[in-house]
C-alpha cells in the first residue's frame, strides 16, 4: 500500500505538524518526519480534520435519480470533507426492509467516495401505522443503527414508544423529524410576523417543541435512546437542556442553514429559501450557535436535500422543502461557529465528526487524528474566501441558498482509509 505524507497541517487547528498515512491508517504524526518513499501533500497550514461525519442525508437512490444517487451524493459528500454519511429512509420504495437498505449500503460500497450507512424507517412505507422490520435491517449487512420516518414525523405516541423499545434491544436510536402534523397544515414558513405579512402559512415553533417534548419523555420512560432531528427553534433548546439536566438520553442535531439564515429571506418569494423545518428567527438562529457551542446540540448534520429545477423552479407554494448542503456545510459552520469564537477546529471536529459517528455507531470514523487511527482525514484551507458558485457542484441538484454568497473555506483533500477521494479540490 502507499504512503502519503501530509506536510505542514495544523491538526485540528493546532501547531503544524506532519502526519504520515501508511495503507489504511495514520502511521505516524510528529515534527520533520521523512518523505521517502510516500506522496508528498504540502499541507501549508491548513487545517487537517478527522473525516466529517454526516447523520442526516438524502441520497434519493433508489426511486429519484434525477435529483441524486449514491454516486453522486457521495462525490459531493467527499467534496465536502466528509468520509461517512447516513442516508435517509425517504426513497422510492422506501428503505423500510432488509433488500432495500442492502442495496444502498452495497452502492456506496461500490462507488468508493465515502461509506454509506443506511437509515431504516421506523414505520412501514413512513405510513406512521406499523413498526418497519426493525430487526432485520439491523441484523442485515447494512447493520442499521438509525431509524427515522424523516420528512415525517412519527406522530402516534404508542408506535413511538414501540420504536424506542424495539431499538433499545440492540443499541439503536430513533431520530425524529419533530413536527407535530396538525399543528403544520398548509404550512409554507415560518409562523410569526413576516409570514402574517406575506400571506402565508404559517409553521409555529410549538409544532416542534411540544413532539420533542412528549418524545424526551417517552424515551425517559422506556429508557431508550432518542435522537433529533434538524432542531430549528431557541423554545426546543430549552427542552432539549432540560432533557440532559435531568438524564435522559437524548441527542440532537442542528443544520448549517439554520445556523446561518433566517426567515427574512422568504420576503424574495425565491422557493430556494423554503425547507423543512423553515428558517426562523434571528434570536432562534443566535440560540441554535449557543446551544452547538455548549453542547447542548451535540452535532451538525446537513439535511441535504437535493431537488431537480422541475422542483424548485416555480411559485413559492408549489416548490419542495428542502437544500441541499453537503458541500458547503463546513463553510458556514467556520463563518457561523469558529469566526465568532463560539468553537475551535477540536470543537468542530467533536461536533461534526466523533459525536456523530458516536450517535449512529459508525465504525472507524470520527475516530482521533492519531497514529494507529484509519486514515479517514480532511483538510482544509480555512484562509479561502469565495462565492458559492453552484455550477462546480458534484450534487447532481443545485438547490443551494448560497449561490453568490462569499462564504470562507474551502477543503482541498479528503482520505477515506488512505486513499484519497478528493484531492486539490478535484474529485479523484
Ligand atoms: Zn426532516
Amino acid at each position: 500500500m502507499s504512503k502519503i505524507l501530509i506536510r505542514g497541517a495544523k491538526v485540528l487547528g493546532g501547531e503544524p505538524q506532519d502526519v504520515l498515512i501508511d495503507g489504511e491508517t495514520i502511521a505516524e504524526i510528529g515534527g520533520g518526519l521523512p518523505a521517502e518513499g510516500a506522496e508528498v501533500v504540502e499541507a501549508d497550514g491548513r487545517v487537517l480534520l478527522p473525516g466529517l461525519v454526516d447523520l442526516h442525508t438524502h441520497l434519493r437512490e433508489p426511486g429519484r435519480e434525477d435529483s441524486e444517487t449514491v454516486l453522486t451524493g457521495t462525490r459531493a459528500a467527499a467534496s465536502g470533507g466528509y468520509t461517512a454519511v447516513f442516508a435517509m429512509a425517504n426513497t422510492f420504495p422506501v428503505a423500510d426492509t432488509a433488500g432495500v437498505v442492502e442495496q444502498v449500503y452495497r452502492l456506496g460500497r461500490e462507488h468508493g467516495y465515502c461509506d454509506v450507512q443506511p437509515i431504516g424507517a421506523v414505520t412501514v412505507g413512513l405510513e406512521g401505522r406499523k413498526l418497519a422490520e426493525l430487526g432485520a435491517m439491523h441484523e442485515s449487512a447494512a447493520g442499521v443503527t438509525v431509524f427515522s420516518d424523516d420528512g415525517k414525523c412519527v406522530d402516534d405516541a404508542v408506535i413511538m414508544r414501540r420504536a424506542l423499545e424495539y431499538v433499545k434491544a440492540f443499541g439503536g436510536v430513533v431520530a425524529q423529524h419533530a413536527q407535530e402534523p396538525r399543528l403544520t397544515e398548509g404550512a409554507q414558513m415560518n409562523e410569526g410576523v413576516v409570514s402574517a405579512e406575506l400571506g402565508l402559512g404559517g409553521w409555529p415553533a410549538v409544532a416542534e417543541e411540544s413532539i420533542i417534548a412528549r418524545d424526551v419523555l417517552l424515551a425517559e420512560h422506556v429508557g431508550s435512546r432518542v435522537h433529533i432531528c434538524h432542531l430549528s427553534t431557541a423554545g426546543s433548546v430549552e427542552i432539549v437542556r432540560w432533557a440532559k439536566s435531568r438524564g435522559i438520553d437524548v441527542t440532537a442535531e442542528v443544520t448549517p442553514h439554520h445556523l446561518l439564515l433566517t426567515e427574512e429571506l422568504v420576503r424574495s418569494y425565491n422557493p430556494v429559501y423554503k425547507v423543512n423545518p423553515p428558517l426562523r428567527t434571528e434570536r432562534d438562529v443566535l440560540a441554535l450557535r449557543e446551544a452547538l457551542a455548549d453542547g447542548t446540540i451535540d452535532i451538525v448534520a446537513t439535511d441535504h436535500a437535493p431537488h431537480p429545477h422541475e422542483d424548485k423552479d416555480c411559485e413559492w407554494a408549489a416548490a419542495a422543502m428542502g437544500m441541499v448542503g453537503l458541500e458547503t456545510a463546513l463553510s458556514v459552520v467556520q463563518q457561523t461557529m469558529v469566526e465568532t469564537g463560539l468553537l475551535d477546529w477540536a470543537g468542530v471536529a467533536d461536533r461534526m465528526s466523533r459525536k456523530p459517528a458516536e450517535i449512529g455507531r459508525a465504525q472507524g470514523h470520527g475516530r482521533p487524528v492519531s497514529a494507529g487511527e484509519p486514515a479517514n482525514l480532511t483538510l482544509v484551507d480555512t484562509a479561502y474566501r469565495g462565492e458559492v458558485d453552484p455550477a462546480g457542484f458534484a450534487s447532481r441538484s443545485r438547490n443551494t441558498p448560497y449561490e453568490g454568497r462569499e462564504l470562507p473555506g474551502r477543503v482541498t483533500h479528503t482520505w477515506l482509509r488512505g486513499r484519497a477521494t478528493l484531492v486539490d479540490g478535484k474529485l479523484a
